[in-house]
């Protein structure tokens, strides 16, 4: 989201709540420090379309509750995980469609959950994703047991 005062992208989520049929979103610029708020009518509209081809409504808890499920017995505090679904909506937002595939969310998921958790990171890859994303994963199983030797 793009601060209207200075014009840069990074901002952070400050507080949320639902306004009609979209979401309100009230945003600090880590650049300036000034506060804005968004309104996200999209997130209404937005459908996933999975691997098999079939559509279905975006739903936020589903992706929270997928994400929770992984990060079960973690370290890690609701709040980041909320924090965490936020910045794949806005990655997802970002790309202005009214569709997007699973994998795109899946794929940002794994990004931002790698940062965060890498045993939430590994068990969210092994549940959620196909054989050929597990081959990615079992390489930075590798990678991080390799690391963990080192
Ligand atoms: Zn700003």
């Amino acid at each position: 989201m793009k601060c209207p005062y200075c014009m840069e992208f990074d901002s952070r989520v400050v507080d949320t709540r639902a306004a009609g049929d979209g979401i309100r979103r009230r945003r600090e610029c880590l650049h300036c420090g000034r506060r804005f708020t968004t309104y996200e009518q999209v997130v209404a509209a937005l459908h996933i379309v999975k691997s098999d081809g079939r559509r279905e409504a975006y739903d936020r808890q589903k992706l929270l509750n997928s994400i929770r499920l992984a990060c079960a017995k973690r370290p890690i505090a609701m709040a980041d995980i909320e924090r965490l679904v936020e910045q794949v909506e806005d990655h997802v937002y970002s790309l202005g469609k009214a569709e997007v595939r699973s994998e795109v969310i899946g794929s940002k998921v794994l990004e931002l959950l790698k940062e965060l958790d890498e045993v939430g990171y590994i068990r969210f890859a092994t549940i959620y994703l196909e054989l050929a994303d597990l081959e990615a994963v079992r390489d930075e199983i590798d990678r991080l047991l390799k690391e963990k030797r080192a």
